[in-house]
């Protein structure tokens, strides 16, 4: 019996979707698809270095799918990298994980998903332009140790790395 899979929330959408290696003809190269609910897993576990325990309740499902699609997605990194494939990362069951704002200036408060807009490209407030906001919680509380954010997604991420 298998059901359809939960959604999972992950809170990081790759820029870069294709990692090819040097040297390799195109007409030769394979490819590996990393579903973007496998690279949130390995972000939060590997990269966060997160308990499994806390990825788990972040993506919003239990502690043994977490394993398995940690699991997964290491298992098609390291086939990527041993046999010299491209990795690809599209597709999956997941939702993006919205972010809530709050604007010093104009008191606006608005949405916004996370990994908007390129690197070094700040958010601003969509009503009056400021750079003067900070991440607020879903009852509009200033998010912890966020409140002092000028990019607010900069400075999340910072304090994620910090363990929050
Ligand atoms: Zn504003």
């Amino acid at each position: 019996m298998s059901r359809p899979p939960k959604c999972r929330w992950v809170e990081f959408i790759p820029r870069l979707t294709l990692f090819k290696p040097a040297g390799v003809p195109q007409r030769e190269l394979q490819e590996v698809c990393l579903t973007v609910e496998e690279l949130e897993a390995v972000r939060l576990k590997d990269l966060l270095g997160l308990e499994q325990e806390a990825c788990a309740e972040r993506m919003g499902i239990s502690r043994p799918t977490f394993h398995r699609i940690l699991t997964a997605a290491r298992a098609k990194i390291a086939e990527a990298l041993v046999g010299g494939k491209a990795l690809r990362v599209e597709g999956g069951h997941f939702r993006l994980v919205e972010r809530h704002f709050l604007c010093r200036d104009c008191g606006h408060r608005w949405d916004a998903p996370c990994s908007q807009g390129p690197p070094g490209c700040q958010l601003a407030c969509p009503q009056c332009g400021s750079q003067n906001f900070y991440r607020v919680d879903e009852e509009g509380k200033p998010y912890p140790c966020c409140t002092r954010a000028r990019d607010g997604e900069a400075e999340a991420d910072r304090c994620r790395q910090a363990g929050e």
